[in-house]
């Protein structure tokens, strides 16, 4: 055991006038720096009192330099943002807990100035008087949609809660029991009409719903009919729902507000991509729904936020409300939904230059010549304890979008190799991946972690295999 005397470190004024540690101030600021320096000696004091240096520090334990080496480490580290990017090797293109839809570059361009320079947010440059934000983006929705009105609020969630607060508190909602959806991350039908002071009246049963239900459930407190997209889940067999195109007439005839929240609305029939259909928000709006909510991060491939668009009396009143001042979106949202709304007004560029739609339409030979490049690259790094395969697999597109469809997909598929003597040896892999400086996600499903190709475009491939050398370690 060392005593207080036999401990000799540098001072902080030495170590602080090191070259190596001049570097770090001018980067990292004089005080962070010395604060850094006070933690590190502090530790190292501890340490060697103890009989031990500080690891990092290697043998002679506390020379100047290997002080200064370790505070840059540190440093570094204490900077690194918490938000990192990833590889998204799920097979699920918009997936919620990895940021949902990736933006495309005409976005990106236009949150980087919007980001640097004041923007006419809500200024109107023709009267130069004050203008409305949601006047950025109403006329092309307005397009895209065939509606009268629209507004733009945080996310769908908000959209939901704001139209049945706006319409409907302290009254009577009409919800078949076959949609009261819960959509992850706490969000329910139930809940969020309670929170928007509306009474949930629900009608009909799980799986099946006629409108003579709906018609039995109006009573004189009933302002809305709300039909919900059943998002992340399918009810087949024995069923029967009711048409928006039934239930508008129903509506009509008491003089009740329809409303749909589609959830992942899309603004374009993916048939024509050769992706399942799903109905659009102008389909809905054809149909007769006076007011339709939908995501802007899912299948629209934009930003988070949420969408409401309809007759322009209910969007007039939504907009009056005052919770729309708590949900409304800020400028980076909107100056990165117009030019993705842009890019819907030409479908037949639309697979190339809208990033969630090439990737949900990328042909499989191609991820199947990207698997089997990566294979032997992979195989190398990853040594005898695994076997790595190039093989089909399926992909999803995710956020409650078709949940039931699957997308043929191609990746890679690494099993525990015969003999070898890990324990959970997937599980070990899982972590080296997550722990690259770029970390990968995959999938463990079948005694394989699945690496889905999908979305590993050709411009992101470089990086990946650049890093693919630190597995080995
Ligand atoms: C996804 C979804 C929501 C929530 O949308 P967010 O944009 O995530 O807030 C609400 N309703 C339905 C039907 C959904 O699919």
């Amino acid at each position: 055991m060392k005593t207080e005397q036999t401990v000799r470190l540098p001072s902080v004024d030495r170590i602080l006038a090191d070259a190596a540690c001049l570097d770090l101030i001018a980067h990292y600021g004089r005080v962070q720096t010395l604060a850094c320096a006070r933690a590190v000696l502090a530790e190292l004091r501890t340490a060697m009192l103890a009989g031990a240096g500080l690891a990092q520090c290697g043998e002679e334990g506390a020379s100047i330099a290997a002080i200064a080496a370790h505070m840059g480490e540190r440093l570094q580290a204490q900077a690194r943002s918490r938000l990192r990017a990833v590889f998204n090797l799920t097979g699920t293109v918009l997936h919620t807990n990895l940021g949902r839809a990736l933006l495309p570059d005409a976005a990106v361009h236009a949150v980087v100035e919007a980001l640097q320079w004041p923007m006419n947010l809500e200024f109107d440059l023709e009267t130069g008087k004050r203008g409305d934000r949601d006047d950025l983006v109403e006329e092309l929705l307005r397009e895209l949609t065939g509606a009268e009105a629209a507004t733009i609020v945080n996310n769908n969630a908000a959209a939901v809660l704001l139209m049945l607060n706006t319409l409907a508190q302290n009254k009577e909602v009409i919800v078949s029991r076959g949609e009261l959806v819960e959509i992850g991350g706490a969000f329910r039908i139930p809940d969020v009409m309670t929170r928007a002071g509306a009474v949930l009246r629900e009608v009909g049963s799980t799986n099946r719903t006629h409108l003579a239900d709906y018609a039995n459930g109006i009573n004189e407190h009933t302002s809305l009919l709300m039909k919900v997209h059943c998002s992340n889940y399918a009810i087949t067999g024995f069923t029967k729902s009711v048409e928006l195109g039934e239930l508008v007439p129903l509506a009509a005839q008491h003089a009740i507000p329809t409303a749909v929240d589609l959830g992942s609305g899309t603004l374009v029939d993916l048939a024509q991509y050769g992706l399942p259909h799903e109905t659009t928000v102008r389909e809905t709006i054809a149909a007769g729904a006076d007011l339709v909510t939908f995501s802007g991060d899912k299948l629209l491939g934009g930003p988070q936020c949420g969408v409401i668009v309809g007759r322009a009396d209910l969007i007039a009143k939504i907009k009056r409300n005052p919770l729309k001042r708590a949900l409304r979106v800020g400028k980076l949202t909107l100056a990165a939904l117009a030019p993705v709304l842009q890019l819907y007004r030409a479908p037949d560029l639309l697979a190339e230059r809208l990033t969630t739609l090439r990737l949900l339409t990328r042909p499989a030979a191609a991820m199947r010549a990207q698997a089997e490049q990566l294979l032997p690259q992979l195989q190398q790094v990853l040594g005898k304890s695994y076997a790595v395969t190039a093989e089909s697999m399926t992909s999803q597109i995710g956020s409650g979008a078709l949940p039931v469809d699957q997308l043929p997909s191609f990746g890679l598929a690494i099993r525990s190799a015969p003999g070898s003597r890990l324990s959970n040896p997937l599980g070990v892999l899982e972590q080296r991946l997550r722990a690259l400086p770029c970390p990968v996600i995959g999938r463990i499903g079948q005694d394989t972690l699945w690496l889905d190709l999908r979305c590993l475009e050709a411009a992101h491939e470089t990086a990946f295999i650049a890093q693919l050398d630190e597995l080995s370690a």
